[in-house]
């Protein structure tokens, strides 16, 4: 039976942008569809801005075409045969020329051909991912399902697209716990066995660390992470890729802080540049161990390492303050982390009122004060750098902080009462 996108489900400017590339297909003789994400998101009632459009023929030439006609910007990346045109609005739409793909061996990048729509679908990673709409005027908004997709979608169905599926592929493993999650769906039992064989088999050692990553990276900033976490647990994924890594019971509690934490450091520290991930990736990577070992796995940056490694010595000089510490005992513990940990410890639960409030007056006030004198200022006056030259800048700016010494003036004379 054909079946038909309702046009009512699309916003008029995004139909009529559809409906401009559909005709553009028709004057080219070639066909051309909107695929993937857009089309199983508008069936689910829900907005994606991600426009996947494939062309039966040189997509590259096509988008070149519509750039001309939007007056956008087209960025080729010649090697996935694929472009992606930037509208004068910003709208981003990705052309692809319909293609099939092998795998050359598990894990790798997939060789990439010209192909048919249906050979294009029957490629993809799950069916409700398989569906297309074609543009041209005289089929306009008819959906193309060669994989049953649109009943897999009514049902909340995951179903990969063939048995060797997570083997070709290992990422997808994550992608469908991805989508389980999302939307509440289930991935059908025999794919979660096909899942656990693959997994039994090491297929994970087979993709690397940079994929593993953007994939985990992708989950933790999902609305809902934990239950993508937990699934991963469940499948023994976090285990499979080091034995050192294992999942707080506290997940949960941890994940939320971190959302906190991004959403105040975000609002209260605009003009401080915080690696937002570097947070999130801190709900699941915290003993020291498992920092060193994972951080090799995954390829993590060095500075991210560093960001999650602190942690524990944070937490350690954290009690060494007292509700009676003063601003400049605050900062001298302080001063020497980045701003990730110390965001995210502000947001843990269960901690004394005072704590919070000296992490937070550290952030958006002490750490930002100008000293009122300067190592140029002391040599000026005769001084010579050294240990007791370093005490002195110290004392001076300590003084400051503690709100005792609001003048340069007055420093000067504090640093001679104090000799
Ligand atoms: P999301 O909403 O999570 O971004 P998406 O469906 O838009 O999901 P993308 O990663 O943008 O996902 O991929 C676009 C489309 O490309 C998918 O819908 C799917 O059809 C196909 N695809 C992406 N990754 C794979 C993969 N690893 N294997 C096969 N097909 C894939």
């Amino acid at each position: 039976m054909r079946e038909f996108l309702g046009l009512s489900k699309i916003s008029p400017r995004i139909c009529h942008l559809l409906q401009e590339i559909g005709r553009v297909g028709k004057e080219n003789a070639q066909s051309v569809y909107v695929v993937g994400g857009f089309v199983r998101d508008l069936l689910l009632g829900r907005e994606n801005l991600d426009i996947d459009i494939v062309v039966e023929g040189d997509a590259i030439d096509f988008a070149y075409q519509l750039a001309t006609i939007w007056d956008g910007e087209v960025q080729i990346h010649q090697k996935f045969k694929t472009a992606t045109v930037t509208r004068l609005d910003g709208l981003k739409l990705d052309f692809v020329s319909a293609r099939n793909e092998t795998y050359l061996s598990p894990g790798a990048l997939p060789s990439v051909e010209y192909g048919t729509i249906a050979e294009d679908l029957r490629r993809r990673d799950f069916s409700i991912n398989a569906l297309a709409v074609q543009l041209q005027p005289d089929t306009f908004g008819e959906i193309v399902d060669c994989t049953d997709g649109l009943h897999d979608l009514r049902a909340g169905r995951i179903r990969a697209l063939h048995e060797q599926s997570f083997i070709d592929d290992p990422t997808r493993i994550f992608r469908a716990i991805r989508y389980e999650a999302r939307y509440r769906f289930q991935i059908v039992e025999s794919d979660q066995q096909r899942i656990r064989n693959a997994i039994n088999r090491g297929v994970l050692n087979l993709i690397s660390g940079q994929r593993l990553r953007n994939e985990i990276d992708h989950i933790l900033s999902e609305a809902s992470a934990p239950q993508m976490v937990r699934r991963i647990d469940q499948f023994n994924i976090f285990s499979a890729l080091h034995p050192t890594w294992k999942i707080s019971p506290n997940f949960n509690v941890l994940w939320r802080a971190a959302r906190q934490a991004i959403e105040w450091g975000t609002t209260s520290l605009p003009h401080d540049p915080i690696n937002t991930k570097a947070i999130l990736w801190m709900t699941l990577l915290n003993t020291p161990e498992a920092i060193k070992t994972v951080s090799s796995r995954l390829a993590l940056e060095s500075q991210l390492c560093t960001k999650l490694s602190v942690q524990a010595q944070l937490e350690h000089d954290l009690n060494t303050l007292s509700a009676s510490s003063k601003p400049s005992e605050v900062y001298q513990l302080l001063h020497l982390y980045p701003l990730e940990p110390l965001v995210f410890a502000l947001m843990q639960p269960n901690q004394p009122n005072w704590r919070g409030e000296q992490i937070a007056n550290y952030l958006t006030h002490l750490k930002d004060v100008q000293p009122l004198i300067t190592g140029d200022d002391l040599i000026q006056r005769g001084l010579k750098p050294g240990r007791a030259f370093s005490d002195l800048l110290w004392q001076a700016l300590a003084a400051q902080l503690d709100g005792k010494v609001p003048t340069t003036q007055e420093i000067y004379q504090f640093l001679d009462d104090e000799k």
